[in-house]
């Protein structure tokens, strides 16, 4: 019986040994739950359809290290009448009487109607981050899956500079203004590669892990290309790729009730979260670059002449 209950623990230890570093692979393979521009966009008009000219009644916080901000505090939208929602990039801002309730889905939060609000209790671990209430009964749960609580609620007067990610953003990448020349200038100031430069927020706006995947393998370019050997030719490619891509993603989501709108958008993807499977234009194998807490995906014969780049996690394993 005690040698039966040491091996299960000892079984378990090994297990734990090999199972937890393949954890954060499977729960960070391809972010396609993470929320970017087009699911924000929908979001933020589904809740409006939902909210505007409703009164806030309630405000429970559930997860305490959610709110970052203290004043002005979070009851002080009890009472006031929500004008709508809006989006900053990836931030989602609900406008009600002078403040905004502005909300960062980070990588596992969504937002959910609810005809009426349950009465869960505060949990450190728990998926429900904050509850909002509004006449006539219902209401919103801004949930976040997972133990990487990183989803940010803020109580502003201006979301624009009182928001340090908002005050950050750099130009959205649906703003008409953003054309080639813009792009290429932007880029190639920074020092980088392609792939991390179109996710950062401060440079455009709007574009995370999954279509950041999608928009190079559309334009034909490496992940790992150097921003400042960026031909205009490429800037152009990329532009075009970059507006259209999201652009498609936006329409495809207008519309559509927030409780159709899934937080899983791997069915549109061309190459994101689809490695070893077929490339929709060339019909090369889609291949993956993984690394400490997140991968992605790429086309070789369509973005690096062929060339498969190194997977540095599974080479590091295989040392
Ligand atoms: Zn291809």
């Amino acid at each position: 019986m005690l040698r039966a209950a040491l091996a299960s623990v000892v079984g378990l230890k090994v297990m734990e040994f090999y199972v937890c570093p393949r954890q954060p692979r499977d729960g960070l393979r391809h972010d396609r739950r993470m929320p970017e521009l087009p699911e924000v966009t929908a979001l933020a008009a589904g809740l409006t359809e939902r909210l505007a000219g409703r009164t806030v009644t309630a405000v429970r916080l559930r997860s305490v290290g959610a709110l970052k901000t203290y004043d002005p505090p979070l009851q002080a939208l009890c009472g006031s009448t929500v004008a709508g929602w809006t989006r900053h990039g990836k931030f989602l801002d609900m406008s009600a009487g002078d403040l905004h309730l502005v909300v960062h889905l980070a990588r596992a939060g969504w937002i959910r109607w609810r005809e009426s609000l349950t009465e869960a209790r505060a949990s450190l671990r728990g998926p429900l981050a904050l509850q909002v209430g509004v006449d006539g009964g219902g209401g919103i749960d801004i949930t976040e899956q997972g133990t990487e609580k990183r989803l940010a609620i803020y109580v502003v007067r201006n979301p624009l500079t009182d928001v340090p990610g908002i005050a950050r953003l750099g130009i959205d990448v649906l703003d008409a203004s953003l054309d080639a020349a813009t792009l290429c200038g932007l880029l190639r100031a920074r020092r980088g590669q392609l792939k991390t430069l179109l996710a950062d927020q401060t440079l455009v706006a709007g574009v995370g892990n999954a279509y950041s995947d999608e928009i190079l393998h559309a334009a034909r370019l490496s992940p790992f290309k150097q921003a400042s050997a960026l031909t205009d030719q490429e800037g152009g490619r990329l532009q075009d790729a970059l507006q259209r891509v999201m652009r498609e993603a936006v329409e495809r989501t207008r519309g559509l009730d927030i409780g159709q709108l899934k937080p899983d958008k791997k069915e549109h993807m061309a190459v994101h979260g689809r490695t070893g499977e077929a490339c929709p234009v060339c019909g090369d194998t889609i291949r993956q670059v993984a690394l400490a807490t997140r991968s992605f995906q790429y086309c070789p014969t369509c973005q690096t002449g062929g060339r498969v780049l190194a997977d540095r996690r599974l080479s590091r394993l295989l040392r």
